[in-house]
This record gives structure tokens, C-alpha cells and sequence, in this order.
């Protein structure tokens, strides 16, 4: 079990927001996290491609990193309306979400394409979040573990290690639902999730394993507090200023 790391809390703000919601959401977060100091939590946000260079603006040195929500396997080329890594890295990002569910089945991204834009993302110096996380129909079939750990296996490049990947476990049921595992059923996944990454991983004890799904003020401290997850990605909840950091406080 590993739960000394220090925890990501990770905001995927999806299709949602302008320019004005981006710099008063980031700016109220930037705020916070500068009274704060450091307070050993790690925050990320993942804003909508257009709305980076207002966040980048809005965080400045409150220490939140930045991040995307998606990049092609390309380092550049013919693929109208995709972003590259490089593009990523270049308006600020450090991190970059590969493989939500939502862009699996939106656009049929299997493991082998989530594991080529994992790769690019390193080459571009950025640190992917790897998302897995099964099915209703396969949790209920008994098969999540079998599910998460085969995704895990099929989308992690070559030489990753703890500072060049993120995972996160995020039923798929459980995003924008109110739906939440048991802690047993999260604590058996991220058990999985880490043994598994011993044969993929270098350091991976040391690899961070976020819990994402309906992840709230509310269930984020007993979430946070099971063994071997080391953060949150959080959808709908990161939208608001205080919900978001009321994760981020559970987490401190
Ligand atoms: C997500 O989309 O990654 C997510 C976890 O969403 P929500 O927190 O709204 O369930």
C-alpha cells in the first residue's frame, strides 16, 4: 500500500466553460492555493484547449499546474482539428489526459492508440494521466480488475516510471453519475492497478494512482484516504471553486 505519496488533484473541466469562467474559476483556485502555501497537495487543471492560455494567466505562481485533456500520437501533420504534445507543452502544460473513457468511446481510442499519445506526451516532456476503468456490465460480470489491469497493461508506454506517468482508475459507471464504488471495491482495483504496474513500471511503488468518478467535498476524504490512491480526477466537481478545493483540503 502506498499512500505516502503526495496527492494530485486532478480538474477535467471537459466541454465546459469561456474565457471569463476559465479566469474566474482558475483565479479564485490560484488565490486559495497562494494562501495556502504549500500545503503537500499537488493541483492540476485541464481546462478545454482554448481556455489554457486564460488559466496559465489566472494561476501565474500559485504553483497549480496545467494541463490538457487530450493530444495526438503526431508530433504535427494533416490531423485537422487534434493538438500535438508539443502544442501542449508549448502553451504551458506539463501534464496531459490520454484515454478518458469519454474519448474511448467517442472515438473508438483503444489501448494502442491511448499508449502511442501516452508516448508522444512523454517525447514532449509532459506527464500523461492514463485513464482505465471498467464498464458496468464488466464490473458486474466480475471482471473489473481483469478489465483495468489488461487496459493498464495495453496502454503504458515503454520506460515509464513514477515521473513520467500518472494512472487513473475511473469506472466508467461511476463518471458524472453519483455513483461511487465501496471503498473495498476502489482499495481492490488500486491494489490490482499497483502489483500489476510492477511489471511495467519503473519505481512503481512511487507511481501515483488516481481515484476519479463523482469524487466530491463530501466522499473525497474516505476516498482519498484508501490505500494505494494517491489523488483524484475529478469532472463535474472541479467546475465549482469551492468544491474543488474542498477535494484539494481532504487531501492535505
Ligand atoms: C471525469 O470525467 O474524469 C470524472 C471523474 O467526472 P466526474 O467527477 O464528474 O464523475
Amino acid at each position: 500500500m502506498t499512500q505516502s505519496l503526495r496527492q494530485l488533484i486532478a480538474g477535467n473541466w471537459k466541454m465546459h466553460g469561456t474565457t471569463a469562467f476559465a479566469s474566474d474559476l482558475a483565479g479564485s483556485l490560484a488565490d486559495k492555493a497562494s494562501a495556502a502555501g504549500n500545503n503537500g497537495v499537488d493541483m492540476l487543471l485541464c481546462p478545454p484547449s482554448p481556455l489554457i492560455a486564460a488559466v496559465r494567466g489566472a494561476i501565474g505562481e500559485s504553483g497549480i499546474a496545467l494541463g490538457g485533456q487530450d493530444c495526438h500520437a503526431a508530433e504535427q501533420g494533416a490531423h485537422t482539428g487534434d493538438i500535438s504534445a508539443t502544442m501542449l507543452a508549448d502553451a504551458g502544460c506539463s501534464y496531459v489526459i490520454v484515454g478518458h473513457s469519454e474519448r474511448r468511446a467517442d472515438h473508438a481510442e483503444d489501448d494502442a492508440v491511448v499508449k502511442a499519445k501516452a508516448a508522444a506526451a512523454q517525447a514532449s516532456n509532459l506527464v500523461p494521466v492514463i485513464c482505465i476503468g471498467e464498464t458496468l456490465a464488466e464490473r458486474e460480470a466480475g471482471r473489473a480488475v481483469e478489465v483495468v489491469t489488461g487496459q493498464l497493461r495495453g496502454s503504458v508506454p515503454e520506460g515509464a516510471s513514477a515521473s513520467n506517468i500518472v494512472i487513473a482508475y475511473e469506472p466508467v459507471w461511476a463518471i458524472g453519475t453519483g455513483r461511487v464504488p465501496t471503498l473495498a471495491d476502489i482499495a481492490e482495483v488500486h491494489d490490482a492497478v499497483r502489483a500489476a504496474l510492477a511489471d511495467i513500471a519503473g519505481d512503481a511503488e512511487k507511481v501515483r494512482i488516481l481515484y476519479g468518478g463523482s469524487v466530491k467535498p463530501e466522499n473525497a476524504a474516505e476516498i482519498l484516504a484508501v490505500g494505494n490512491v494517491n489523488g483524484a480526477l475529478v469532472g463535474g466537481a472541479s467546475l465549482k471553486a469551492d468544491d474543488f478545493w474542498g477535494i484539494a483540503e481532504a487531501a492535505a
